[in-house]
């Protein structure tokens, strides 16, 4: 069984062998969580946001203008989907094919979300899929058994304890193409000068946007210091949340399951049953209505002629992993 990707990126066989559906290991039989336990990791996880949703308009104005939002949002929306679209899609599974300077800007735009180098980065996601749920996975919130307070430890540790976990996953085992790619090699060591653009450059924009040292006060509070808490929380949340709660209309022999609610904030990465079944689907979101604009990116890179060979999904192949009503 092969779970690495080719290099170049070659879509073909990357991961796919861990998507083979597993009659008897499959998450169809998992029991559905009573309803106080769904409330309290719902709370767990909105109030901060609703507490940041809160503290905009008590800052708007002084604290918060239109320039920090721009701002933030725009480095949001970069280092989001080079993460999604680079790191995850790319990177990791191969779902499809890109130009050379498109696949270094890949890199460097998802480092911009610090959320450690590139290599490293896929280096842990292609173990999570080899090993999801199990032993082995790097950020299973089931990590710890099945009981309450085990799933409460484990959904911690899924979403961030793993981060302080010292043992790392060998990327010459698990990414040893992007290892021989000397452009991602530049990138994975650029990574702490791209740190540090990340986080000053908001301030810098923001103080010369508006001529004063307040503008780049608030561009840094607004556009560094909470755009990259939250598109880090968001992104654990895929660890944490759509591991444990959800939908599951497709089998994958893991919990991974589909919740909606993330699926704008994480630009298409909560439809993660979808992704367990199929990892080298170019799209996540493939029903009706699902949201998915890493999926609309990658079809504007094709349209423009920058990506190729993007796996799209095929209807067959998901009627053959959908779970039966
Ligand atoms: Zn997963
Ligand atoms: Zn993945």
């Amino acid at each position: 069984m092969t779970m690495l990707a080719r290099p170049g990126g070659s879509p073909v066989g990357a991961l796919a062998a861990t998507s083979a559906a597993s009659p008897t290991a499959d998450a169809t039989a998992v029991e559905r969580k009573g309803w106080p336990e769904q409330v309290a990791l719902f709370l767990f996880i909105t109030l901060p946001f609703l507490a940041l949703l809160v503290a905009v308009p008590v800052a708007w104005g002084g604290w918060l203008g239109w320039h920090d939002v721009v701002i933030a949002v725009l480095f949001y929306v970069v280092a989001g989907h080079g993460i999604t679209v680079g790191f995850h899609r790319y990177f990791t599974h191969g779902s499809f094919k890109a130009r050379r300077w498109l696949r270094v800007t890949l890199a460097l735009a998802g480092s911009v979300a610090i959320e450690g180098p590139v290599i490293r980065w896929v280096a842990d996601h292609r173990k999570h899929h080899a090993f999801s749920d199990r032993q082995g996975d790097p950020h299973s919130p089931w990590r710890y058994g099945e009981t309450v307070p085990a799933l409460v430890k484990g959904l911690w540790w899924a979403h961030a304890g793993w981060l302080f976990d010292r043992e790392l996953t060998p990327r010459d085992k698990y990414a040893p193409d992007l290892m021989a790619d000397r452009d991602l090699v530049r990138v994975e060591r650029a990574f702490p000068a791209i740190v540090l653009f990340s986080t000053l450059a908001p301030a810098v924009i923001g103080g010369l946007w508006s001529m004063s040292w307040q503008g780049a006060l608030t561009a840094f509070f607004w556009a560094s210091l909470l755009r990259i808490g939250l598109l880090h929380h968001v992104t654990w949340s895929i660890n944490s949340i759509c591991h444990a709660i959800g939908e599951r209309p497709f089998r994958s022999r893991d919990r991974s399951a589909n919740v909606w609610w993330l699926a704008v904030l994480s630009m298409g990465e909560s439809w993660h049953n979808l992704h367990h079944a199929d990892p080298t689907c170019a799209r996540h979101g493939v029903d009706r209505g699902q949201l998915d604009s890493s999926a609309r990116l990658i079809w504007v890179f094709e349209r423009l002629g920058w990506a190729s060979n993007v796996r799209w999904p095929r209807s067959e192949r998901l009627a053959t992993k959908r779970v039966a009503a």
